[in-house]
This record gives C-alpha cells, sequence and structure tokens, in this order.
C-alpha cells in the first residue's frame, strides 16, 4: 500500500513529542518576562515525534513530480535538468555569508563576478552592457522597458505612449508594458505563425515607443524576417525589445544583438540552471545596446583605474540612470549558480546547448504528427504546439491526454496556450533529454493516441495512478483548501 492510500494529516497524539529544548542558560527565570509577553497556553501545534515528522514530510515529497525524478516536457517556459555542482556553489558559505550592506572593499570577489557574469551575458547575447539586478523575468521586462523611455525621454522625445506586442506574446509583456504606462497595441500572426509585416506596417508613427518580441516566438518558430522587422521599427524611431526568457535555442547560433534589438532580458532560471518549480527564485537581467548603456539601472559596479571595483548608486548630477528596481543588487544565489553554469559548460559546451534542444523537439515533432494535429508545419526551434489528436471523433480533449501521460509517469506539457488554438499542447525537451528519454515519451504518446480510439473512457478518467485524482478545477479555484485545519473543517483530514 502506498503512502497516499492510507494519507491522513492528524498525526498528533498528546504528549508526543519530538524535540528538546536547551537548558535554561539565560541566567533569569522566565517568570521574569512580563506578564504581557507570557502566553496562557501552549501553542496549538501537532505533537509528533520526530520519525512521524520526517516520514510525513518525505512521503509529502514523494507524491510530487520533478524534474529530478522524471521527464518534464513542459513548453513555452523552459524547465530544464540544473547540474548539481551549480547548487553546491551556491551554497558555499563564502557567498552565502554575504550581505549587501558590506563595504565593497570586503566583498570584491564577488563584484568581480558580478562583472565577470554581466560580461558573459553579454557575449552570448551580442549586447553591449547588462544589469543583474531585475529579479524574474517579468521584472526584466518592465527594467528593459523603463529603459526605452528613459532613452525617449532623455531625447525630448516625449510623444511614444505606445508599444506594439504580438498576439503569440507572452502575457508578461502586455502586462509589463501596462505597468510602465505604456499602451499596448496588437499586431496579428500571419497564417505560418509569424509576425504579419503587413499588419504591423501602418502600426508605426513617431508615437511608437517600440516593439516587444520573442524570437523564436511563442510557437516555437523563428521570425524570419526580423531584419526588415528591425529596420521598419528603426526608421519610425523606436526600439526593439528582445524577450529572452527562452533563449535556450539560440545559445551559441544566433544572438538578439545582431538581429538588431536594442534590449532584451534573459530567465536565468530558465536558460541559466536555477530551479525554479513553484514560483521562485529566479533572475532577469537585462542587457542593452551601446546607445542605452547610459540607461541602465542603478547600482552599477565599476572598476577603478586601481583595478578595485566600486559600486556606483547614480548620484553624480547628469546621471541618466533609468533609476532603481530593486533593493539592492539582484538574487546573488541566481547569479552564481548562472555563472557556475557558464563556466562548467564553457564557450565549446554552451554552443551545443542550443542545437541539442531543437533537436530534440524536431524529432518528437516528427515522430509525433501523424498522430496528433499540428497546426504550423517546418522546422521548429525549442518547442512546437500540436492542436489536439489527428482523429478527435472520440471527443478526447487535450486535458484528456495531458492526465494521462501522469499514469506513464511523465510530467504533462504546457496545456491550452498559446491560445491561438483550441486543444494546444506544446512540448518542449530541452538538451539534456537523451535520445532514449524521447524515446519513452513518443511510444507513450503515440499509445495514448490508440487509447483514444480503442478505449476513450480510460483518458476520460485519467489519471487513475496519482496521489490524487483528476481535480475538480473550477471548486478547487473558487474555493481552495489550501491549508491542513480548512483541509479537516472540510472533513476530508482522513482520507483522500
Ligand atoms: C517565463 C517567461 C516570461 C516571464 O518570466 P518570469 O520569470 O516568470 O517573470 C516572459 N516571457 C516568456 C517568453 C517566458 O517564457
Amino acid at each position: 500500500m502506498k503512502y497516499y492510500d492510507k494519507l491522513i494529516f492528524e498525526l498528533s497524539k498528546e504528549g508526543r513529542k519530538g524535540y528538546s529544548l536547551p537548558r535554561n542558560t539565560w541566567g533569569r527565570s522566565l517568570e521574569e518576562l512580563p506578564q504581557g509577553l507570557r502566553r496562557s497556553s501552549g501553542p496549538c501545534l501537532p505533537q509528533v515525534s520526530e520519525p512521524d515528522v520526517v516520514r510525513h514530510y518525505t512521503n509529502l515529497s514523494q507524491m510530487n513530480f520533478g524534474v529530478d525524478s522524471g521527464f518534464y516536457p513542459l513548453g513555452s517556459c523552459t524547465m530544464k535538468y540544473n547540474p548539481k555542482i551549480n547548487e553546491e556553489i551556491a551554497s558555499m558559505q563564502e557567498f552565502s555569508g554575504l550581505h549587501p550592506l558590506q563595504p565593497a572593499s570586503s566583498v570584491q570577489g564577488a563584484l568581480m563576478l558580478y562583472r565577470d557574469l554581466a560580461r558573459a551575458l553579454s557575449e552570448i547575447t551580442g549586447m553591449a552592457g547588462f544589469t543583474l539586478a531585475p529579479f524574474a523575468g517579468a521584472h526584466g521586462e518592465l527594467t528593459g522597458l523603463m529603459i526605452i523611455r528613459s532613452y525617449h525621454n532623455s531625447r525630448g522625445d516625449f510623444r511614444r505612449t505606445r508599444i506594439i506586442v504580438p498576439d503569440s506574446a507572452h502575457g508578461t509583456n502586455p502586462a509589463s508594458a501596462a505597468v510602465c504606462g505604456l499602451e499596448v497595441v496588437q499586431v496579428k500572426s500571419n497564417s505560418a505563425g509569424l509576425v504579419d509585416v503587413a499588419d504591423l506596417k501602418p502600426l508605426l508613427d513617431d508615437t511608437v515607443a517600440g516593439i516587444m518580441m520573442t524570437n523564436p516566438n511563442t510557437l516555437g518558430l523563428f521570425e524570419k524576417d526580423i531584419k526588415e522587422i528591425a529596420s521598419l521599427v528603426h526608421e519610425c524611431g523606436g526600439l526593439l525589445y528582445y524577450d529572452g526568457a527562452n533563449m535556450n535555442p539560440l545559445l551559441g547560433t544566433v544572438r538578439p544583438g545582431d538581429m538588431g534589438f536594442d534590449v532584451m532580458h534573459l530567465n536565468l532560471h530558465k536558460t541559466f540552471s536555477t530551479p525554479h518549480g513553484g514560483g521562485g527564485p529566479g533572475a532577469g537581467p537585462v542587457g542593452v545596446a551601446a546607445h542605452l548603456v547610459p540607461h541602465l539601472p542603478v547600482p552599477r559596479v565599476c572598476e577603478g583605474e586601481d583595478g578595485a571595483f566600486h559600486v556606483d548608486y547614480g548620484q553624480c548630477a547628469g546621471d541618466t540612470s533609468c533609476g532603481r528596481v530593486s533593493g539592492f543588487m539582484g538574487n546573488f544565489g541566481v547569479l552564481l549558480r548562472a555563472y557556475s553554469y557558464v563556466l562548467a559548460l564553457g564557450k565549446q559546451n554552451i554552443k551545443m546547448a542550443g542545437p541539442l534542444a531543437v533537436l530534440g523537439a524536431n524529432y518528437i515533432k516528427e515522430s509525433l504528427k501523424d498522430c496528433f494535429r499540428l497546426p504550423v508545419e517546418g522546422v521548429c526551434k525549442h518547442e512546437f504546439v500540436f492542436d489536439g489528436l489527428a482523429d478527435q471523433s472520440s471527443g478526447v480533449t487535450t486535458l484528456d491526454i495531458a492526465k494521462r501521460l501522469l499514469d506513464y509517469g511523465y510530467h504533462a506539457p504546457t496545456i491550452y496556450f498559446p491560445l491561438l488554438f483550441h486543444q494546444s499542447i506544446m512540448i518542449e525537451p530541452t538538451e539534456t533529454e537523451s535520445k532514449e528519454t524521447l524515446d519513452g515519451f513518443i511510444e507513450v504518446m503515440r499509445r495514448i493516441a490508440g487509447e483514444a480510439v480503442a478505449d476513450p473512457q480510460i483518458l476520460k478518467s485519467a489519471p487513475h495512478g496519482t496521489p490524487v485524482r483528476r481535480l475538480d478545477e473550477v471548486t478547487a479555484a473558487r474555493r481552495p483548501v489550501l491549508t491542513y485545519r480548512a483541509l479537516a473543517d472540510a472533513g476530508l483530514a482522513a482520507g483522500r
């Protein structure tokens, strides 16, 4: 019997304990505490032994699915395997013990690392300079847009309040633009899934601050007209923003700077090795072309003539930075992992990452396109989108397929995104998976397509072997039960 077949949260037994407090060495009696600060009754905590606690949490952890337990083909937000050496380095006491308010003279190594990582990212992306301050991709977008606004304003060009965003963009793009006070104008995709240049042209005038693009775009397609788009936008005085959250497929092959982009962000937690399930932690460094370097946020790391590093807060008159975007210098632990990742791979191997990710995605796509509907043909980059089963007469949906995959030990891909299709399944294998792993996934996907014909009911009622069966997602969203106590109140504590 598996742990979750008898999942019981109420383990508490009066008088049982799993701790022993140190003797009171305070030298004074606790009675000396003012009456108002003393509690009148003990804390309401479960009374359990140490093995109870260890087993409870270990068992719970095994009910989860992670990239360390199996294949995780999640498209749109690269979720790749993160080498453990980077974790080891990030947890070194010499780094984790640093305090952000230490004097610069005592953290010269950390500042040098900061400078060197910014340089490495500049070289990888073809940009002139980087800030490592933003805490997430969306935060990087906001920072990049602030830089664009700062640039236009510094030229007295105050009319540029509109930003163009393709209809296939990641949802954070229009959201960040709105937070930055810009008006979002949508440009359509053409039938090939690329930005429609004919639709773009009439939108361009002297009120356009710029365009935000992802290349490869959300469909995993390379925007072939990027040179033309860049010159059209630049001719009207706008700037090009590159959403590099999914830089993975381009690593070592193409650089946004060479494509004509002026500003971009990277998601270090996606491409550069930080585990980020469950919403964090992250870092969204922003790179800029040479003409925008003066608009990068503060603080900045600078190297003095004596070779010593110091931190510049932009106090000097005439500082043209777009301001501050974070409390200190960014999420240093994530920066460390990225630095370690870049150095561990080295120039030669980083060049392999992108092409391998692209090869894996195309291999799966070509191996499955007779069973699943492929709305956009052709070579994809890191990810691709199926629009449900090729034969949808059984009524089996993308949701059913995703749930059934869990029974076979695979994490479900991103589903119902992008919104361009009704039954989207978005698959991204990443570069670290072996051919055997990809073959295993392909075989299961083909088996599921077969089940849809032979026994659709088994898909409709999937998953069958997971700790929690198919959830009522509407009720889960409307009446969430998020704590143990709420669970007990709902009378659910003693069973599933
Ligand atoms: C993940 C992602 C983002 C947002 O990044 P966060 O770190 O989650 O804020 C933006 N754009 C694209 C294309 C992404 O995949």
